[in-house]
């Protein structure tokens, strides 16, 4: 079908950014075709199986109303109004991510995202292949070989579009043709999945509206709410020893009566919340976190990565996913806007790595926030005055997290802004213990010179 039609284009991978490209381009009159390396989870089950949530945010429901699939989304979200910090031994604490309930974030499932957006894709005219995974790409002939279930085909494709995450095949095969530059800084943490489930009533063990957080100091657990009254755990710690600390590793907690043992001694609370941790401890693998960085994310106009294949980063901010979906509407108007596909795809890489670059800056930096400084009285007193100031300036200086989280400016500009925000806060509360000492005047003078007013992108 596709072949050497000029309006036709070959996405490699139906996930979370291969099927919601696949809907938006088909939406605007393309010919799309989806090879897919997994079964059809429509008919078997999202593979992995447990369910995994993800924090959907601003950016990820505009790309997801572009594409008409909002609705079915948040039909199965739940709303996230803050964090909810479990300190050790102490009350756990709300802290509220934005002013009011129109600044929230959707907690969603991965599995059930995923099946909306293949039924999205598939509505919208856009053919998929399952159990098809890209093994190589011939880029003289303009043919692609992919396999599975015992089958090997060749396709002919026009244009490649790799949405086929961080482990992506396309990217190597691009990488044989020109180097991209691409190296991976991996963080040296790992992360495990488990569960708190349904109470005996049916209802959520704990409170539903949050994003829980269990910090402690450098490794956390986290626990997202499902709609089936379930929370997805997860624990982020060292991948090993350091000699530096002596924090728990995943080399050293291994067996269940490790794990019990580090629950009980840092996690007590959540003991009768995890009634299977034992199991799920030792059953579930333990994942890897690093940061995909690359030159170049184009070949001319036969192949462009976006995704995790373009900027895999850690998940500290709850943003791969929302950056990928917003890289889905960018590509999309790129293509409309630019008359061949060297040029679109070299004006979509222009306007998105420096936001990609940012983001994943920016979720490095979020680990140390999360983990550490959540409960840290200094940095408690800096969000203090932040929201003090955003009383005072209104859209002037708008909170760090409200800006990746609730608008769409450039995450370039909220790097930057940021940035500028985070000095004035420090230097206005180094050595107070409460607002009462802080020097309005001079604060409120920074703020008019340093930061201008801030227009949302429409
Ligand atoms: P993927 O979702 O990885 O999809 C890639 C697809 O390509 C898959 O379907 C795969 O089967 C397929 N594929 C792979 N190889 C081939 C091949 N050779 N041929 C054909 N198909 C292939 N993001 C958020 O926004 N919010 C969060 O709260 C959040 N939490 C996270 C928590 C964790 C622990 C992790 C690890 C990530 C989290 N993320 C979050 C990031 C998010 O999961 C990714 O950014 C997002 O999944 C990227 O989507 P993608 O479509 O680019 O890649």
């Amino acid at each position: 079908m596709t072949g050497a039609d000029p309006k036709s284009l070959t996405i490699i991978g139906a996930g979370l950014a291969g099927a919601l490209l696949a809907t938006l381009l088909a939406q605007r009159g393309w010919r799309v075709e989806v090879f897919e390396r997994r079964g059809d989870p429509r008919l078997q089950g999202y593979a992995g199986g447990r369910s995994i949530n993800l924090a959907l945010a601003e950016r990820g429901l505009h790309a997801l109303r572009a594409a008409d699939a909002h609705g079915a989304v948040l039909e199965q979200a739940v709303m996230m109004r803050g964090r909810m910090v479990h300190p050790l031994g102490g009350e756990p604490q709300l802290q509220r991510y934005g002013r009011d309930d129109s600044e929230v974030i959707w907690s969603v499932s991965r599995g059930e995202l995923n099946i909306t957006l293949i039924d999205a894709a598939e509505a919208a005219g856009a053919v998929l292949h399952f159990d098809q995974g890209l093994d190589s790409v011939d880029f003289d002939a303009r043919t692609i070989t992919c396999s599975g279930n015992g089958e090997t085909h060749v396709h002919p494709f026009n244009a490649l579009l790799g949405c086929d995450g961080a482990g992506s095949t396309l990217r190597a095969q691009m990488g044989a043709q020109r180097d991209l530059g691409e190296r991976t800084e991996w963080l040296g943490h790992g992360y495990k999945e488990l569960e708190i489930p349904p109470a005996a009533d049916g209802g959520f063990r704990i409170e539903p509206n949050a994003l829980h957080i269990w910090p402690r100091g450098r490794y956390m657990c986290i626990a997202l709410p499902n709609d089936e009254r379930n929370f997805t755990v997860t624990l982020f710690m060292a991948l090993h020893a350091d000699a530096g600390n002596d924090d728990p590793d995943f080399d050293s907690v291994v067996t269940a009566a490790d794990a019990r043992a580090l629950f009980e001694r840092d996690f007590p609370d959540t003991l009768p919340l995890i009634p299977e941790l034992e199991h799920d401890f030792v059953a579930n693998p333990v994942g890897s976190l690093g940061t995909l960085r690359l030159d170049r994310w184009h070949l001319g106009g036969d192949a462009v990565l976006l995704g995790d294949a373009a900027h895999a980063m850690v998940p500290f901010h709850g943003q791969g996913m929302n950056c990928a979906f917003e890289d889905c509407v960018a590509l999309a108007d790129c293509l409309e806007s630019h008359a061949d596909l060297a040029t679109a795809f070299a004006a979509f890489e222009a306007d998105r790595k420096p936001d990609a670059t940012a983001i994943q800056d920016m979720a490095l930096e979020n680990y140390i926030e999360m983990r550490d400084l959540v409960d840290d009285p200094e940095f408690l007193l800096q969000q203090a005055l932040e929201r003090k100031l955003q009383e005072r300036h209104p859209g002037r200086f708008v909170p760090h997290y409200s800006m990746v989280t609730f608008m769409r400016i450039p995450y370039s500009l909220a790097l930057e802004r940021s940035n500028i925000q985070r000095g004035i806060l420090v230097t206005a509360t180094r050595g107070l213990d409460s607002l009462d000492g802080v020097d309005w005047a001079a604060v409120d003078a920074e703020v008019e010179k340093r930061l201008t007013p801030l227009a949302d992108a429409a």
